[in-house]
């Protein structure tokens, strides 16, 4: 599929997670990556929040948040960005769906676009019914709206996985 070119610069919200390691310690890691891809050193973050896994029950639980700052790049360029972070911050594969992880990087909202390919969805498509995902961005942007499924402060209201605190950075 043609990569598609992003001229404009858009608000990009990026959903970190991580469950191994000294979650808090990967969260700070992979934020300060992030903040290296910043070139107008604007990067805002969320707070973290800690919440039991939504996949297999014998893990630890998992810690998330998010950051946004304003990007030019394409849609297939961030994820590769996101890919080599993962990759040198010790990811490995695993064939388990939703199994742990010491780092886990997804694109979650690229201002107003709507992305399908092979490999990527934007908006992410479960962001709109996870408490991990929306409270970070709601931090952010109180106001944020996700294309095709509402205000990320209506879509709260109903999500899953509501067993979610705040934890010290
Ligand atoms: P994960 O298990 O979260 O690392 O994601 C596995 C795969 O989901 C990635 O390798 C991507 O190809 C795909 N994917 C689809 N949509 C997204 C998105 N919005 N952000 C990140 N990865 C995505």
């Amino acid at each position: 599929m043609e990569k598609e070119k992003v001229n404009n610069s858009r608000d990009l919200y990026i959903g970190i997670g991580s469950n191994l390691s000294n979650p808090i310690l990967q969260l700070n890691k992979a934020i300060k990556f992030l903040s290296q891809l910043d070139k107008l050193n604007d990067i805002k973050s969320s707070s973290f929040y800690e919440s039991p896994p939504m996949g297999p029950s014998d893990q630890n639980n998992y810690l998330n948040t998010a950051v946004m700052f304003k990007s030019s790049e394409s849609p297939e360029d961030i994820l590769k960005l996101l890919k080599d972070i993962e990759f040198s911050m010790g990811r490995k594969k695993s064939s388990v769906k939703w199994s742990e992880r010491i780092i886990d990087l997804d694109i979650i909202l690229y201002g107003d676009l709507t992305y399908e390919s092979e490999f990527l969805t934007i908006p992410h498509m479960y962001a709109h019914e996870r408490a991990f995902v929306l409270f970070p961005i709601l931090d952010i942007n109180p106001d944020i709206f996700i294309p095709n499924k509402g205000f990320a402060k209506d879509l709260v209201k109903n999500c899953l996985y509501k067993n979610i605190k705040k934890i010290e950075k």
